[in-house]
């Protein structure tokens, strides 16, 4: 729509990378995957917020295992474009994760610091197992080694936004994934 009111977001001038029903086909295979994984498991799923949140609860929704969620909160960029290379815990989780099979969900892994970072933390905590579905993959970007177990699309090294992720806490709500301008 061209005729937009006032205040609402002009999205058309962000190419579309990846179409709301591309995004949520992958999620669907990638659920079959998990949910056979972890048959006769209950798993507990971890989002990182924020940008984790809309893929956490269109994943759990085609998940047919049952299963737990809880959330960390982990600085990263702030409102810029860059790392910053400093990983903080801002909100830890709401239960000890000992004993349990532990599935971290995010929505991009980047340079890998902030998973590399999560899980030597969440693994000290003594879980049964630990592992990592991301819906996107900039591997061009790493400065860690770091490998998800699960990864919904290998994107190219450009900035997203939509379907969770934000750009100075804008855009969260679309519901494709689409490429911020330089
Ligand atoms: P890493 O620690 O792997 O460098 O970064 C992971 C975090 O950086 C993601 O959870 C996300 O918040 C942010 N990030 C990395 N690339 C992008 C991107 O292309 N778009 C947005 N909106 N955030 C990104």
């Amino acid at each position: 729509m061209t005729d937009q009111s006032a205040g609402d977001i002009d999205i058309e001038k962000f190419e579309v990378l990846l179409s709301a029903g591309q995004i949520e086909t992958r999620i669907t295979e990638m659920a079959e995957v998990i949910s056979k994984d972890y048959r006769g498991k209950r798993p507990l799923l971890i989002g990182i917020l924020k940008g984790a949140v809309i893929f956490l609860s269109d994943l759990i929704r085609s998940l047919t295992v049952p299963l737990e969620i809880d959330f960390i909160a982990v600085s990263s960029y702030g409102d810029a474009t860059a790392s910053s290379g400093v990983v903080r815990i801002l909100k830890d989780l709401e239960q000890s994760i000992q004993g349990k099979d532990v599935l971290i969900v995010e929505d991009i892994v980047d340079t890998g610091l902030t998973l590399n970072y999560l899980v030597e933390n969440l693994g000290s905590r003594q879980p049964n197992s630990l592992k990592v579905v991301t819906l996107l993959d900039k591997p061009d970007r790493r400065k860690v080694k770091f490998e998800p177990d699960y990864c919904g699309f290998i994107i190219p090294d450009r900035f997203v936004i939509g379907y969770g992720l934000d750009y100075g806490e804008d855009y969260r709500q679309l519901s494709d994934l689409r490429v911020l301008n330089d």
